[in-house]
């Protein structure tokens, strides 16, 4: 029995997530002792030790309790919790927080010669895929008659080797399913990586430990979206301007040398800052718009 005073995370080995489960960690200040077999590293910083394994691997680990929490897809959690559902067993895991990154789609795809996006046409035929279970709700909750085909990798290329006629597979650009002469017709589902953890909350120190987690977490993806912004304007038109910032902390105003009517001004903002919003604050008479990202904050 493994001691319970340490957290442990599961996280990809190597892929899409590794990097980026790697730099979210230490961004919320985890360093970890890598060791020789890459399998196991030791926290330094804080009693929350690293598991590096297949992403596959991770919402059973968390089952089993062998890892505490992991970073995994959506798209791999919910497959899993759909086997589980079918064999009868409860989730056992569940999504703590989604992380925004390793975005992407589980969709339906089919020949580009198929004309028109009627889903019916799938009826009688093969969809080949590695998310069964997902793409079998999917076909009840449509009412068709299609079979999943288990493929475990390059999904793509089942049409074209006969092995069935339609896939259902992750899309992110949308680029591979061009090249495959693959087309879109359905989103099962719309994934990201998550924090996901066990159903049942921990009842030992490790609860802490979660939680501590879970707050810096939340500061590092808030401060990644958070923007400070500057531009110029008339004073006068200023609180017109900061209505077009609902979100803005209260801003820094700075005169203007030899421009008494015109202010410079810094705010910070909570959320993204998109090119409509810009576009929106130069009409009510902004100009000079920076838009900076925020490293670190401290209020
Ligand atoms: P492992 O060896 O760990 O099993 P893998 O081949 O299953 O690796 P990757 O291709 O690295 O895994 O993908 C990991 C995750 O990245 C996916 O489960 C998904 O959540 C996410 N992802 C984001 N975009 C894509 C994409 N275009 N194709 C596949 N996965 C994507
Ligand atoms: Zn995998």
């Amino acid at each position: 029995m493994r001691s319970h005073d340490r957290l442990r995370i599961a996280i990809q080995k190597s892929g899409r997530l590794s990097d980026p489960a790697r730099d979210l960690l230490a961004r919320a200040g985890l360093q970890f002792r890598e060791s020789r077999d890459r399998l196991f590293c030791y926290g330094e910083s804080l009693p929350i030790d690293l598991l590096l394994v297949r992403d596959d691997d991770i919402p059973g680990l968390i089952a089993e309790g062998v890892c505490d929490l992991g970073v995994v897809g959506q798209n791999v959690l919910e497959e899993q919790a759909a086997e589980r559902l079918s064999q009868g067993l409860d989730a056992a895991f569940k999504v703590i927080k989604p992380l925004g990154f390793g975005r992407c789609r589980l969709s339906v795809a089919v020949p580009n010669e198929w004309d028109g996006a009627d889903l019916s046409r799938l009826n009688g035929k093969r969809i080949a895929t590695s998310y069964p279970n997902l793409l079998r709700q999917w076909i009840a909750e449509q009412k068709l008659d299609a079979e999943a085909v288990l493929l475990s990798g390059s999904v793509e290329i089942a049409p074209r080797l006969g092995k069935a006629e339609a896939i259902c597979d992750l899309v992110s650009s949308g680029a591979t399913l061009v090249a495959n002469q693959l087309k879109e017709v359905a989103v099962i589902l719309q994934s990201e990586a998550v924090l996901a953890g066990p159903a049942k909350p921990f009842g030992d120190e490790r609860a802490d430990l979660a939680a501590m987690l879970l707050r810096r977490l939340e500061g590092v993806l808030s401060l990644r979206a958070s923007k400070l912004v500057l531009f110029q304007s008339r004073r006068a038109l200023l609180p017109e301007l900061m209505k077009l910032l609902p979100d803005a902390e209260l801003p820094t105003v700075m005169s203007l040398e030899g421009r008494a009517e015109e202010v410079g001004v810094q705010v910070l903002c909570r959320s993204a800052m998109t090119w409509q919003r810009l576009e929106d604050m130069k009409r009510a008479g902004a100009s000079n718009m920076l838009v900076l990202p925020v490293e670190q904050m401290l209020a």
